[in-house]
């Protein structure tokens, strides 16, 4: 069954003539990995975006099971956005005043959720951030920053992760570990992985492949045909 849905959804930013996502139809199953590959600029991170609730569309539909999305308040938005979506980025966005710690309960300290020590204790081990806890983001390397990342994107359990070009900025051992992480929040605890990504290597690993030319989706499904 589908858990993530988008009808027609369009996107044309001010001031451009054409849109960034032209009436994109796509249905993703829970517990899919689906990889979304095109050129630079062809709108893979605004579908990515619109897919969070972090930007709007300017029409069309996104459904998180039978809610729909930009039908919430923003009140009911934030917390959509911190419960049921992780995001990752290329470049990590941590908070540079916080500790490793710090940046990882986010989401659930916005939450006013205590992590349970047990939890966090394990989280960080499987992260390999151990040692690292009370680190501040620009005493790690580029691959611990965005396993912190991943840590800040899992620590609510959401039911999608989505994932901007995780491993865009490091090199190869990095890039496998970083991925071995994401697709075991997909296998292991059936979390639905959507990732942005130029490398064949890592799109040859996902369930289903969808392309993006020009803002056109191809490959997504969904009930885009009248
Ligand atoms: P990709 O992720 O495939 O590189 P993007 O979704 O970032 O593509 O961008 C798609 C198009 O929308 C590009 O032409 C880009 O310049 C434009 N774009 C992206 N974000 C904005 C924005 N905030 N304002 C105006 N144009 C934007
Ligand atoms: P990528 O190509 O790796 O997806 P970009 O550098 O195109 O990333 O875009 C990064 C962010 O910069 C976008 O998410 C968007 O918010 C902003 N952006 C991109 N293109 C434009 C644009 N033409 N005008 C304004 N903001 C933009």
């Amino acid at each position: 069954m589908a858990i993530l849905t988008a009808h027609e959804l369009t996107k044309q930013y001010t001031g451009e003539e054409i849109p960034a996502l032209n009436h994109a139809n796509l249905a993703i199953a829970a517990g899919e990995f689906v990889a979304i590959v095109g050129p630079s600029g062809s709108g893979k991170s605004t579908l990515l975006h619109l897919l969070g609730g972090v930007d709007k569309p300017t029409s069309g539909t996104v459904q998180l099971y039978d809610t729909d999305v930009f039908a919430l308040n923003e009140t009911q938005l934030a917390i959509f956005r911190r419960r049921q979506v992780g995001l990752i980025y290329q470049f990590y966005n941590l908070l540079p005043t916080l500790t490793v710690q710090e940046n990882m309960t986010l989401p659930a300290d916005l939450d006013g959720r205590k992590i349970p020590g047990a939890e966090l204790s394990d989280l960080l081990a499987t992260l390999g951030l151990t040692e690292k806890a009370g680190a501040l983001p620009s005493e790690l390397s580029g691959g611990q920053q965005q396993r912190v990342a991943i840590g800040r994107a899992l620590i609510n359990h959401p039911a999608i992760v989505l994932a901007d070009e995780p491993t865009g900025n490091l090199d190869q051992r990095n890039s496998q570990e970083i991925m071995a992480l994401l697709r075991a929040a997909n296998t292991t605890r059936g979390q639905t992985l959507v990732v942005i990504t130029h490398d064949p290597a890592i799109a040859a690993q996902a369930d289903r492949v969808l392309t993006i030319t020009d803002g056109k989706l191809t490959g997504g499904g969904g009930n885009g045909h009248h």
